[in-house]
């Protein structure tokens, strides 16, 4: 098998995805599944399906299309405001998408009546993180516009937060998005059918808060694919980290010293910090860089330390372990990582059918 490649363990997948499905489902929320780090990779978009997700959510359009050309038989939601240039992209492709503004809403009923058909709405609501949404004062209007047109189809409202200014889920701004779904009922005299209360950092806020509330639906990326809170980034209970790893090849394996000689100045990246000197040290580079994936979002197996990287060069620190040119090293990713290592070309990707729910012991770096 050729290198860097990047093993997605459907199994695992699934089973964070069926745990979240079970556990938010218990509270009456539920669960879109978020395939944007991937892309809109099918096969892991029918591994959450199965699991039991009710939704899919992408935030490009191009991941949408891969979705809907796989026909997963849920609907599709558009989670990044359309691009006006892409609007009639987003109405084939999506069944709903979010929405914030007024003359978008307007192309998408557009577009959605020269093709007979009626477009999903969901507005967003600007909560304080200060990303996308309408400001509360102006949401009542756009409601108005989008339940006054025949070719739209107002599905409810959403919000977003700890993507811009790290704004935490918490009781009083999901109380506030409850109210706000409320009073549109009564104004319009309509019920919404979702009322999706954020992304992954609202998983501890839906696990612990006594009521909550209208919020029927999450939309979860992180912490289905990596299994980990945003918030904190620590691993979420129950649910498996591994179900992406990352497996690059050794170049260059030497017994080096560990401090640099010469004159020293900028690197490629950046003024490297000076290195203790500890003698001799077991040093590989493993060809993998920032063309490939977010270096510094790497976990390297234990007992071996990331000592820097540069467009094609990750240089390790192996400790006792001993390798040779040819051998694989085993990396677990964070979100950055995962990103862009699904979206370089350099990378491939191959897909593991392994079981999700038996707990396996970390594979070790392995030739
Ligand atoms: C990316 C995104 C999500 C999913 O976020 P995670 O933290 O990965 O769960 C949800 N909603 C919107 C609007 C997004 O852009």
């Amino acid at each position: 098998m050729g290198a860097p490649r990047l093993e997605v363990h459907l199994g695992r997948l699934h089973h964070n995805a069926r745990t979240l499905v079970e556990r938010l489902g218990a509270r009456g929320v539920a669960v879109t599944g978020v395939t944007k780090a991937t892309l809109g990779s099918p096969e892991v978009a029918a591994a959450l399906v199965a699991a039991g997700v009710s939704a899919l959510g992408e935030s490009r359009v191009d991941g949408l299309e891969r979705l809907r050309a796989a026909q997963l038989g849920v609907p599709l939601v558009l989670l990044r405001s359309p691009m006006p240039s892409q609007v009639e992209r987003v109405v084939a492709a999506a069944d709903v998408s979010c929405n914030t503004e007024p003359d978008v809403l307007d192309a998408l009923a557009a577009v959605a009546r020269r093709h007979g058909r009626v477009h999903g709405v969901l507005l967003m609501v600007e909560l304080g993180d200060l990303r996308e949404g309408l400001l509360p004062a102006d949401l009542a209007a756009v409601a108005r516009q989008v339940v006054a047109s025949p070719h739209l189809d107002l599905r409810g409202i959403g919000a977003n937060l700890a993507c811009q200014s790290g704004v935490v889920p918490d009781v009083e701004n999901m109380a506030e998005l409850s109210a706000l779904a409320t009073g549109l009922e009564t104004s319009f005299g309509i019920r919404l059918a979702t009322v999706s209360g954020g992304n992954s950092a609202n998983v501890a806020w839906a696990a612990g808060a006594d009521t909550l509330g209208r919020v029927d639906d999450l939309r979860l990326g992180e912490s289905i694919l990596l299994g980990t809170d945003p918030l904190d980034r620590l691993p979420l209970d129950g649910l498996r980290t591994d179900a992406f790893t990352l497996v690059a090849e050794v170049i260059e394996a030497k017994l080096k010293p560990t401090q640099p000689w010469g004159a020293v100045g900028p690197s490629a990246f950046g003024t490297p910090p000076r290195a203790a000197d500890r003698g001799l040290a077991q040093r590989a580079i493993v060809a993998l860089g920032e063309q490939d994936v977010d270096p510094g979002d790497l976990t390297p197996p234990p007992g071996v330390t990331v000592l820097g990287a540069s467009s094609d060069h990750l240089v390790l620190d192996t400790g006792r372990l001993v390798l040779e040119p040819g051998d694989e090293v085993r990396f677990g990713v964070g979100y950055r990582a995962l990103l862009r290592a699904m979206t370089s070309p350099f990378v491939a990707v191959h897909y593991a059918r392994t079981a999700g729910a038996v707990s396996r012991p970390r594979a070790p770096a392995s030739g």
